[in-house]
């Protein structure tokens, strides 16, 4: 089937509920949404000449056009490209040339970043409000494109932490499955009525747009262009029943926030995409009530690998509870998901492995790079790099990326673990642990270490509090004490650029 069939279904059966809104004002309904969608793609194909299979960029930052420009793609049978707009104008190029767009919408902020970045002979590029973007919004509708399920309809760029971007093929199956996952594995209670795109619907927040398009929440785009957790706040307390997809950094952020709020509104905090520390988890459990669900899965399968639900969330009394708390959760419903060693062969639990998954939600490939491809998705299943091991309950706990893996003296240390310990510490906001290269022992733990307000670099204490909680042999051996940690567009910490901080010292 066509992904854009839902909003097909939802414009007509419930065409009066509001699909859009900005910030606290009611935009679009349904209807309208529907309207605008069959337009654009009438202009797309009509006036730009695009056909089924061409790609279109969208370098856009979160806006009420969003979700028509998205659902226009589907509607006339293109692959959307949607594109973190925080990127680097080469960045911008790469991804654009990769994938080989003919079209780029644009934001106003990035007309120019994208005029100047990409070969613009190629690329028609339409600006968001402009003449031309209401002009092929005007064009004659255009019928739901008779898609297959394996067609693409996706390409997502994965975020980059190490080497070049590559393109995820997602198809159609794989984003109705990441769907149907969203209301059986992740947030099983309704109602849902409003969806806030607090993080870039480049990403999550703009993957979870889909579950919600098919049930006909409201899509609230705040104001801000950034993540500003007053705005959010005031969002919950106009929205009923609301929701939204978190990265753990915003949930801190949330909890960091000291005015009383009213948050009864608030229905779902949806977060993943990296760790989040099980202090910050309980923090917010505490504030919020048992509003968090979790889920795990990246560009490869997007949204969807593993899930701890609200419900095991709330669960305080089980008896593994804080340990469930730091897993990922179960596998979600559509795949299979196994912790294998080098060899591909399944480890049982309490064994630490790469975490493979096979499923609908799996990509097809990566866009043009056939070698990439097999090597990722070997034997049938997709090797995430991700480590982590499965408990006898069926919870996987994920440990680190495989090349974030440490090996000291011929021992895996992984360091998340190491990482938990250290933001246990009373002084410590936030801490990140990599190896370096060391003659002895082959590698070295190093912590790089942002200190709350106030606190006074102690490596000493610090080592102390490690010999108390974890093996000798993992604790850092060198503290660097820095103002804020290296982090990607998505908040991630990017480990790479501590490991080029780290040989930067060494030759100084
Ligand atoms: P991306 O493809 O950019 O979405 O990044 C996906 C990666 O983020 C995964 O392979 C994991 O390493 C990490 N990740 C995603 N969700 C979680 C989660 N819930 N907990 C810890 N790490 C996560």
């Amino acid at each position: 089937m066509n992904i854009a069939a839902h909003l097909e279904r939802t414009g007509r059966s419930a065409g009066q509920r509001t699909a859009i809104a900005a910030g606290e004002r009611p935009l679009v309904s349904y209807a309208e949404l529907l309207d605008r969608v069959r337009r654009l793609a009438g202009g797309l194909v009509a006036e730009l000449g695009l056909k089924p299979g061409d790609r279109v960029a969208l370098a856009m930052r979160n806006c009420p056009e969003y979700l028509q420009v998205l659902y226009a793609c589907w509607q006339a049978g293109l692959v959307a490209v949607p594109v973190n707009a925080k990127l680097h104008g080469r960045e911008f190029a790469f991804i654009i040339g990769n994938s080989g767009a003919t079209a780029c919408f644009t934001t106003p902020d990035l007309t120019d970043t994208i005029a100047s970045a990409s070969a613009a002979d190629r690329l028609t590029q339409v600006e968001t409000g402009s003449d031309h973007f209401r002009h092929l919004s005007s064009a004659d509708p255009l019928p739901l494109a008779d898609t297959l399920p394996d067609d693409p309809a996706w390409l997502f760029y994965t975020s980059g932490t190490t080497g070049q971007p590559k393109g995820a093929v997602l198809s159609h199956r794989n984003l109705l499955a990441m769907s149907l996952c969203y209301f059986a594995d992740v947030d099983a209670t309704s109602p849902w009525r409003a969806i806030l795109h607090a993080a870039p619907m480049s990403h999550g927040s703009g993957l979870y747009a889909l579950p919600h398009v098919m049930q006909g929440s409201c899509h609230v785009i705040p104001d801000s262009t950034g993540f500003d957790v007053a705005e959010i706040f005031g969002l919950i307390e106009r929205w009923p029943h609301c929701v939204f997809f978190a990265a753990p950094t915003m949930v801190r952020r949330l909890l960091d926030h000291e005015a009383d709020t009213d948050t009864a509104n608030l229905k779902s905090i949806l977060y993943g995409g990296g760790p989040m520390y099980v202090d910050d988890c309980i923090a917010a459990l505490e504030r919020f009530g048992p509003k968090l669900a979790q889920l795990y899965g990246q560009g490869e399968s997007p949204m969807t690998i593993t899930a701890l639900s609200r419900a095991m969330h709330g669960d305080r009394t089980h008896p593994r509870w804080r340990e469930r708390l730091a897993s990922v959760g179960i596998p979600q419903s559509v795949v299979d998901v196994r912790v294998a060693d080098s060899d591909d062969r399944i480890l049982p639990p309490g064994e630490t492995g790469e975490v493979l998954v096979r499923g609908d939600s799996v990509m097809r490939g990566y866009w043009q790079r056939p070698e990439a491809t097999a090597e990722t998705l070997r034997n049938g299943w997709l090797h995430t790099g991700d480590f982590g091991c499965f408990d006898e309950d069926g919870f996987l706990t994920l440990k680190d990326r495989a090349n974030d893996l440490i090996i000291s003296g011929g021992t895996n240390i992984y360091p998340r673990e190491v990482e938990e310990v250290l933001v246990g510490h009373a002084d410590v906001s936030e801490a990140s642990v990599i190896g370096t290269a060391d003659r002895e022992w082959g590698e070295r733990v190093v912590a790089y270490v942002v200190l709350r307000p106030g606190a006074v670099a102690d490596p000493q204490a610090l080592d102390r509090f490690c010999l108390e909680n974890i093996a000798r042999f993992k604790r850092p051996r060198d503290y660097r004490f820095i103002e804020a940690l290296p982090k990607n567009n998505y908040g991630k910490v990017l480990k790479t650029a501590l490991r080029d901080m780290e040989s930067a010292r060494k030759s100084d």
